[in-house]
């Protein structure tokens, strides 16, 4: 069957590239597409936001399946654009996608249905926001209540980065819309961990546990990204922890949805806080595979994709065949130089067949190939490359390896990637 995956990073790379794998897959389109991506699927020339000109692509060429993966269209309604019109897609509708697209519809549902999470409080008004973060110890956490690409959220460890932090949400509307609600969370210590879970209603099926890596720089310094680099599974963090997590935020969250009236079909992914004490607490809900994560679960994935994602769509999750390989996966973000801030493009990219000959993977985020035909970079983070091994050190060497062969100018990534998994 031919399928339609929308979105243009590293992470639509990685499932262009398990879809490939699948023998049911027939010609794979990815609308818009990457340098990379076009090695294994056709790219389409069709940004996220046009709802129209990617419904009438699919109709036109007869797409049996589409996968979306970025956060704002989901948020905007394309699952409910290509339901219109019959088109078989995965991915939750816009009334379940909101539990990403709204921090305080999340964090009342959770309250709501008694979910652990951080303490907050919730304010559309400047004032009053100003006077209640004015009281509160520190270091303490604002966060717009929309999508803000990841830089909605501070966590302030002075009175002035909170009081500008709120300032710039709610009186600069720095992120518009996104900011008009704000909500003032609780400061969580501890370790985070991400897990994803393939979702039908009430069937969670659970994808092997990532850990990502948010700041720009070594010892977790510097301004947070999208995210520098990942690895699953996670060694040193007990199983019993990570069944936790499924029992009683996963599975929960999605019953609540349920009893919403929302129900959520698609990825759900969960980012949570272990605390000292190995207590559980909610960060943030996605409506969607998680970018780098998907890199490293992906790639480990034993099971066909393309059947997981029709059972999600016809509703028979709980039947599918999903399984994980024992293999261990590490991704390493190569950044352009000045990542997150500004950052130039256009910059010839090497080494890329070579990073690939221990068997290392190259997903590609932002690059793009000039008029010459030659790969250039074109966005923040470049490329993910992954390393697979036996274990988090073996792949992290490999990763690490591979990620040393590839050059271009002004070439960033941390290189701590995983350190903490080496038990
Ligand atoms: P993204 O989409 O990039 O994952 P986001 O804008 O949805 O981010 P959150 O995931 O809510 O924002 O927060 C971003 C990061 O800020 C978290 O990964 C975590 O490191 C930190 N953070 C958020 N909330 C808290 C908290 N209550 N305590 C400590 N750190 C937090």
């Amino acid at each position: 069957m031919d399928i339609l995956v929308v979105g243009g990073g590293g992470r639509e790379h990685a499932i262009c590239w398990t879809l490939a794998k699948s023998p049911k897959a027939g010609v794979i389109y990815c609308a818009p597409g990457n340098a990379g991506i076009a090695e294994v699927a056709q790219v389409v020339p069709i940004q996220v936001d046009e709802f129209d000109r990617l419904t009438e692509f699919a109709q036109e060429k007869n797409v049996e399946l589409v996968v979306i993966g970025p956060d704002d269209p989901l948020v905007d309604g394309i699952v409910d654009a290509f339901e219109e019109k019959n088109i078989p897609v995965f991915g939750p509708r816009k009334n379940a996608a909101y539990i990403e697209g709204s921090k305080t519809f999340m964090k009342d549902l959770l309250k709501k249905y008694n979910i652990p999470t951080a303490a907050y409080e919730k304010f559309d008004n400047f004032e009053s926001a100003q006077s209640y973060l004015d009281n509160q110890p520190l270091p303490i956490v604002i966060k717009a209540d929309g999508l803000a690409a990841g830089k909605g959220v501070t966590v302030a460890f002075t009175r002035e980065e909170a009081n500008e932090a709120l300032k710039s949400i709610m009186v600069d509307k720095v992120f518009g819309d996104s900011g008009s609600q704000v909500v003032i969370e609780e400061f969580l210590e501890g370790q985070e961990m991400s897990i994803l879970a393939f979702v039908d209603g009430e069937t969670v099926r659970p994808m092997s546990a990532a850990q990502d890596h948010k700041q720009v720089f070594d010892g977790d310094q510097g301004p947070n990204t999208g995210g520098m680099g990942t690895y699953s599974p996670l060694p040193h963090i007990a199983d019993s922890l990570i069944e936790e997590a499924i029992e009683t935020i996963i599975k929960p969250t999605a019953k609540a949805m349920v009893s919403e009236g929302r129900s959520f079909r698609g990825v759900l992914f969960a980012g949570l806080m272990i605390a000292p004490d190995g207590k559980l607490k909610t960060i943030e809900f996605n409506a969607r595979f998680g970018d780098p994560e998907t890199q490293v679960v992906l790639p480990r994935l034993k099971s066909d994709l393309v059947d997981i994602f029709l059972a999600a769509i016809n509703g028979t999750l709980d039947e599918v065949e999903i399984s994980w390989s024992d293999e261990a996966a590490v991704c390493v973000v190569l950044a352009s130089g000045g990542y997150p801030a500004s950052y130039p493009t256009g910059l010839p990219i090497l080494g890329q067949e070579k990073a690939k000959q221990n068997g290392s993977l190259v997903f590609h985020a932002g690059t793009a190939t000039n008029d010459a035909g030659d790969l250039v970079t074109k966005g923040g983070r470049v490329l993910g490359v992954v390393g697979l091994g036996s274990d988090i050190a073996d792949a992290r060497n490999k990763a690490y390896a591979a990620a040393e062969q590839i050059t271009f100018e002004g070439k960033h990534n941390r290189t701590d990637i995983a350190v903490k998994a080496l038990v």
